[in-house]
């Protein structure tokens, strides 16, 4: 997170703007939370460019409760989902509930560690979705795909990480716990134009026009992450929007992985170039420094860097370069791993 976020958050939650109640205390249905909220959707679509036709919600339930929703809106008779990684599988299983379920390309085969790029999207199923950010094997889809269907996007982890194109989405959603708010929102952009298809009676809360119509507010929204989205948001804008964001972000990925191709200690998880993330960086030693993972978690540990051992289903090591992440902070990482191999190679 930004210090500007945790900062003007912690402030909030002593006090909001001088009214003598924390922001852990107002109403949601409160003039002063009104406010927060527009500003956020407001804002949340100016920095992306949101064309209209389009809302953006923020609900409970993490992008987890989304691989759900999803198909209770949009599943008629047949969905599409492209495979590449733990977080795809599990938004597959929760599609297999509703129907068949066309998965176009998986890339299990190699643990997940390449985008597949050789398939065909169904022109009958009712949506296509993809995981762009693949956050536990470090993977990225970093274009907007051109397909004849509609797109369904898991933006978890690489939202407001670059410019996209919104219209070529039907919905976009994602747990904000990454580029935008403490752990307890997700955010959903969804095209009024591809709700109502279904035949199915669809449960409240499980329905994005009941949001729709309640702006957010048919039951209590996160209140105090919202907020917090708000100052992410804030900050963004200041520091160039996603344009700003992905040329810094572009940065700090390159240097990194530059050092990772460079360093003998270790490789890149990821293989091609055009499908790495520029989110997280995962890494591995190479066979013959294999019993030094634990030591260089340790070394790194002992230079303050922390929470970058890799997943347990990849191994090795994971950086993520979130955006609220300084440049600094990955030269330090970079300037350690040298030192490591001065020390062992
Ligand atoms: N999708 C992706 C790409 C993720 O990275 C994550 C969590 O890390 C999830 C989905 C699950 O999100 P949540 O924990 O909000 O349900």
């Amino acid at each position: 997170m930004p210090q500007f976020t945790i900062k003007n958050t912690a402030e909030a939650i002593k006090e909001l703007d001088g009214i003598g109640l924390s922001l852990m205390e107002i109403s949601h249905r409160s003039k002063e939370f009104d406010a927060i909220i527009k500003e956020a959707q407001s804002l949340f679509k100016e920095l992306l460019n949101i064309p209209d036709g389009y809302h953006v919600l923020f609900l409970g339930g993490g992008a987890s409760t989304q691989f759900l929703m999803v198909p209770y809106n949009l599943f008629q008779k047949k969905a599409a989902y492209l495979n590449t990684g733990n977080w795809a599988t599990k938004a597959i299983k929760e599609a297999k509930f509703f129907g068949d379920v066309d998965v176009v390309a998986s890339s299990e085969d190699k643990g997940f560690s390449y985008i597949p790029r050789d398939y065909k999207v169904p022109g009958d199923a009712d949506y296509f979705h993809v995981t762009t950010n693949n956050t536990i094997s470090g993977t990225e889809i970093k274009e907007d795909l051109e397909v004849d269907i509609p797109l369904v996007a898991d933006m978890s982890s690489d939202i407001f990480s670059r410019p996209m194109d919104v219209s070529k989405y039907d919905i976009i959603y994602g747990g904000a716990q990454k580029n935008l708010a403490p752990a307890g929102v997700t955010f959903i952009i969804v095209k009024e134009e591809a709700l109502g298809k279904v035949d199915r009676e669809i449960p409240t809360m499980m329905n994005y026009n009941t949001h729709i119509k309640k702006e957010s507010l048919f039951n209590t929204p996160p209140v105090v992450p919202i907020y917090a989205a708000l100052q992410t948001l804030k900050w963004l804008k200041d520091k160039g929007g996603v344009e700003g964001m992905n040329k810094i972000n572009n940065e700090k990925a390159e240097i990194l992985y530059n050092e990772i191709e460079r360093n003998k200690l270790f490789k890149p998880v990821v293989e091609k170039e055009e499908d790495r993330s520029i989110m997280n960086v995962t890494f591995v030693t190479n066979e013959e420094y294999k019993e030094l993972d634990k030591e260089f978690l340790e070394f790194a540990g002992s230079k303050g860097m922390v929470g970058i051992k890799g997943h347990r289903s990849v191994g090795g090591f994971r950086a993520s370069l979130y955006n609220a992440l300084p440049k600094e902070s990955v030269v330090a990482l970079i300037d350690t791993m040298k030192e490591f191999e001065n020390k062992k190679a």
